[in-house]
């Protein structure tokens, strides 16, 4: 495919890719609790000093999830070109999940074996950031004279919602679009893909209501389980079959998440489970509460306050038919839809570079589940922003997470050339 100077400035950078990509899994930057964050910033504050950037580390004060104990670190690095032009903004987390068990590699050692390196993180998404960096360095090696601004960041707490991380940083104007123009947010969604967006999100906690009694005599109680079973039967007859009729022109991958969808995510009823060393029986009595998480994730064409009121109608309709029946409802979290247009500036340029790279057109898609991209658009009210980035999607959170060398190199060009074409490069 194309071979540029560019190109070619990524092909010579290549140890150097798998080098950067190693050091960054190394520094074990767990979420939850948020271990190493600052260690991770001042690597990386170290190496883009060094490249020509000028870098701030910002603490979350005071954000959800900062502590003294576990402050929350982010960096921004910017390099400004000797001319007026766009900014361009890659943005990456730096956290990851916890190891979990499984793992037939050491998840913080950065070992490689045939092409791969592997770490937790090293899809999700260190080797994203590691192409980030590789390719804005190889850019302004090469087109020392460009016009406009590169921006890289990486920040904390993308897993655990991001509030200490992009969010904080759109609430203190980073992502105002005076200040940066484009975004691309290098997460794991495969080479030849185009992520421009994902679906909403809103989750809330349902109580139904009993009175407790002497389980030997129910009848004198009201069980808030068996009013929950109702809950779930209704779910099940009513709710479950119509989220399967509501489809998506959003291109969601995969198949299953283009429509519609609810997850129990937790049920709890009556007595608390005692710890797995306690060896006494339950004690007998009729459930007074049972609490039940729901995790509904819903489509551009649907709008919040109706997904709100379709759950409030199904449990209102159970208050006028079942005897005795009462519920709570709290809200826990909402997010809104997202979706960049087909034909936004970066769209274009990653499209253009992608084929350029591997000859072929990118695959446009959307993301189930949300990332950074919702605090960009709803704080930054920025809309010129995609998630682009190398590595496989269902590796991340896996054991024996991995990265791919060449993926990695490949996506590093298209960031590159995506860099060109944004930037003009009279020289
Ligand atoms: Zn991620």
């Amino acid at each position: 495919m194309t071979n540029t100077n560019l190109t070619r400035a990524i092909d010579a950078r290549r140890d150097d890719l798998v080098a950067l990509t190693q050091d960054l899994i190394r520094i074990a930057t767990l979420n939850p609790p948020g271990e190493n964050y600052r260690e991770i910033c001042l690597y990386l504050d170290k190496r883009l000093s060094a490249s020509g950037f000028d870098t701030q580390l910002i603490r979350a004060h005071d954000a959800i999830g900062d502590s003294n104990k576990h402050p929350r670190w982010n960096i921004v690095a910017r390099h400004q070109g000797p001319h007026p032009g766009d900014c361009i903004h890659f943005n990456s987390h730096h956290d990851v999940v916890e190891v979990g068990s499984g793992w037939t590699k050491d998840p913080f050692g950065g070992q490689i074996e045939d092409g791969k390196i592997y770490g937790r993180g090293a899809c999700d998404m260190k080797g994203g950031l590691a192409a980030s960096i590789i390719a804005a360095e190889a850019f302004i090696a090469t087109y020392p004279n460009h016009a406009g601004t590169i921006e890289i960041s990486a920040t904390a707490d993308e897993e655990s919602g991001g509030f200490g991380g992009v969010a904080y940083l759109a609430e203190k104007g980073f992502f105002n679009p005076e200040r940066v123009q484009h975004v691309i947010i290098p997460e794991p969604l495969n080479k030849n893909r185009i992520c421009l967006g994902h679906r909403g999100v809103y989750w809330a906690e349902i109580e139904t209501k009993g009175r407790i009694a002497h389980g030997s005599m129910p009848f004198l109680g009201d069980c808030a389980i068996r009013h929950m079973g109702a809950v779930i039967r209704e779910m099940e007859d009513t709710l479950f079959p119509a989220l399967a009729e509501k489809r998506t022109d959003m291109p969601v991958v995969p198949e299953g998440a283009k429509q519609s969808t609810l997850n129990i995510n937790s049920l709890h009823g009556g007595e608390d489970e005692q710890a797995a060393d306690y060896t006494g029986l339950p004690s007998p009595c009729v459930p007074h509460s049972a609490r039940m998480i729901i995790d509904r994730r819903f489509l551009i064409e649907e709008n919040l306050s109706d997904v709100k009121t379709e759950i409030r109608d199904l449990l209102d309709q159970l208050s006028q038919t079942r005897p005795d029946f009462s519920y709570e409802i709290r809200d826990l979290h909402e997010v809104e839809p997202t979706m960049t247009a087909q034909n936004a500036p970066i769209v274009t340029a990653t499209s253009r570079a992608i084929t350029r790279v591997m000859g072929l057109t990118p695959d446009y898609v959307i993301s189930p589940g949300t990332y950074d991209q919702k605090h960009i658009d709803r704080i930054g009210r920025l809309k010129n922003c995609i998630a682009y980035g190398p590595g496989i999607l269902d590796l991340a959170h896996q054991p024996d997470e991995y990265v791919g060398i060449d993926d990695m190199i490949d996506s590093a060009k298209v960031m590159t050339l995506t860099l060109q074409d944004l930037l003009s490069t009279d020289d």
